[in-house]
């Protein structure tokens, strides 16, 4: 993540809605991928009642409905767009019930982490486009609760998954004290909402940019046959467990239990890495990580990562916390990270 000032020189972040400082409205534009600070602005957008903000160099922008409703966004749009919703805000298909009490709040932390994995995308170049934006395979969310949570709900299971770039998200996941007892009860060492939606925009790149193509080949030799029996491979992770030595070839134990979860969890990883170094380039840390992904090679970009990495988790520690990273790449998952890395350079608009 860049490191974003407000037109008053105060340092701001990407979920800003307020300038502390000098009170200017603070939103991001994907148009330019950046923060705006913003004031209100005399002029009105497409429809007469809508008010609209101009920025210092006299752009103006309207804001996305789900901030004018539920203060549930931060991202504008150009003045005379005529569609409500922001480039995030329009990817949503299905949005929890917001009557309930408790719901908005929760579902905020959703599109939260949702605009945080969509500004990396955008940032690597890859496509980011709805259903009705493309010809091809649109990418989509929908958050649901299950009756775990809500009784008032008929669904009892509601898992987090990806199916035909259709993402889904249950949305206790933004409950912090049942994302912790899951994450007990699964014998993870990480787990974040970031984390779901990276590792789930994994299966819908893997649909658009490798499945069909040319990269096939080289997916099945890195990572196996994607196809093989989906249910059963699951059925055998969460009943006889992870392999004593799954830490050699894999980045996580659940990367084990098949070749399309190995890809999933391996692409996360190379967003973690990128969107954390940019974070540490910009806070003027030394690392070197040229905005553009088509000239680095993988390995520059490994190596100040395991540098990073050291620092982030003594900072930590430290603090008496626990490792931000407990990861570890081998060889084979450096391989693995490769491949990532290639056909995101191949894709990158
Ligand atoms: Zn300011
Ligand atoms: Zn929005
Ligand atoms: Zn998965």
């Amino acid at each position: 993540m860049k490191d974003f000032h407000c037109t008053c020189g105060q340092r701001i972040y990407f979920d800003n809605t307020h300038c502390l400082a000098c009170g200017r409205s603070l939103r991001f534009d994907p148009e330019r991928h950046t923060m705006v600070a913003l004031t209100p602005s005399e002029s009105r957008g497409p429809t007469e009642s809508e008010a609209t903000l101009v920025d210092e160099a006299g752009r103006h922008f309207r804001e996305c409905r789900n901030r004018t409703q539920y203060r549930a966004c931060n991202w504008v749009l150009p003045a005379s767009e005529k569609q409500p919703y922001c480039r995030s805000c329009r990817l949503n298909k299905v949005v929890p019930h917001l009557e309930r009490p408790g719901n908005v709040r929760h579902w905020t932390k959703l599109e939260s982490a949702k605009r945080h994995l969509l500004y990396t995308l955008i940032e690597l170049g890859l496509p980011v486009r709805s259903p009705k934006e493309t010809d091809g395979l649109g990418l989509e969310f929908a958050f649901l609760e299950d009756s775990r949570s809500n009784a008032n709900v008929r669904e009892s299971f509601v898992a987090t998954g990806h199916a035909r770039g259709l993402i889904t998200l249950n949305l206790a996941e933004a409950d912090d004290a049942y994302r912790e007892k899951t994450r007990q009860q699964l014998g993870e060492i990480y787990r974040t909402i970031l984390g779901h939606f990276r590792h789930e925009s994994g299966h819908y790149y893997y649909e658009l940019l490798v499945r069909g193509t040319h990269w096939r080949s080289a997916f099945e030799q890195v990572f196996g046959d994607p196809d093989l029996n989906y249910q059963q491979a699951l059925k055998r992770h969460y009943t006889k467990g992870r392999t004593n030595d799954w830490q050699q070839h894999f980045i996580s134990a659940y990367a084990s239990s098949h070749p399309s979860e190995d890809w999933a969890e391996t692409w996360a990883h190379y967003l973690h890495m990128r969107d954390t170094l940019e974070t540490a380039s910009a806070f003027g840390l030394r690392v070197n990580v040229p905005t553009s992904t088509r000239d680095i090679p993988l390995q520059a970009l490994v190596d100040q990562w395991v540098e990073l990495t050291v620092v982030l988790n003594a900072l930590n520690r430290s603090m008496g916390l626990q490792d931000a990273y407990p990861f570890v790449l081998t060889e084979t998952v450096v391989t693995k990270l490769r491949l990532v890395h290639q056909v995101i350079q191949a894709a990158s608009q």
